[in-house]
């Protein structure tokens, strides 16, 4: 999955957000947002409005457990408005109870950084959030920073593959948009493109019925996934 433009935005907003929280070891922000990219909520985690947040023994855990507030909850609970169908971005992947209201407030889909699946506190809790997710239809986006993401684009000729160029995931659009000016330069009249980011293709329309394929897809190094 490419990371957008947008992704990286209410992904940053979230982490600007996650720093408003007083929690000491983990401060996390949560941003929903409509398919018109119009921000519904935000929250970060904290104890309830009104609630001291000062006790000492209520910073630590067992008892923080029973006073922080998700930040994923909390932007559900300020949010003035229905909820079906937004995308929620949260910067640390959601634990299983904040999944029970994401499904039951019709969010579509959440976007949050793949966690730890064996971390010791809150991977049981994720794994069965992700469960939850598979069968009540809420698509999950792992979200990585763009400029950590590397895109290689090839073109298949009866050679083989030949890798083109390596670029990082925020200059994928203007990437696509200087490869088709450098076929129109050729003689090639590219009228429009398509970009299918399931089969990792770019349809290039030339004329009425020719096509021209550019192939992307993530680039690996040292074996590291950069993204998924
Ligand atoms: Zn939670």
């Amino acid at each position: 999955m490419i990371t957008s433009k947008w992704d990286k935005r209410f992904m940053d907003l979230a982490k600007h957000i996650a720093t408003w929280s007083k929690d000491k070891s983990t401060g996390v922000g949560s941003v929903i947002v409509n398919d018109k990219k119009k921000i519904l909520s935000v929250g970060f985690n904290g104890n309830p409005r009104g609630v001291r947040d000062d006790v000492e023994e209520r910073s630590k855990r067992p008892i923080k457990d029973y006073y922080v507030v998700h930040s994923e909850r909390n932007a559900m609970d300020e949010a003035e408005t229905s909820l079906v169908d937004a995308t929620i971005y949260c910067t640390f992947f959601t634990c299983a109870t904040c999944a029970h209201g994401i499904i039951q407030k019709g969010i579509k889909k959440v976007v949050a950084p793949e966690p730890d699946w064996n971390a010791e506190r809150y991977a049981e809790s994720q794994r069965h959030a992700m469960e939850m997710y598979k069968e009540a239809g809420v698509e999950v986006q792992f979200y990585t920073e763009p400029s950590e993401t590397l895109i290689a684009f090839w073109e298949i000729g009866c050679g083989g593959g030949r890798v083109h160029d390596i670029i990082t995931a925020d200059k994928f659009t203007s990437y696509i948009d200087k490869y088709k000016m450098k076929k129109i330069a050729q003689g090639i009249k590219i009228t429009r493109y398509n970009i299918n980011d399931k089969l990792g293709v770019i349809e290039f329309f030339v004329g009425k019925e020719k096509k021209l394929y550019l192939h992307f897809g993530n680039y690996e190094v040292n074996k590291f996934i950069f993204t998924r």
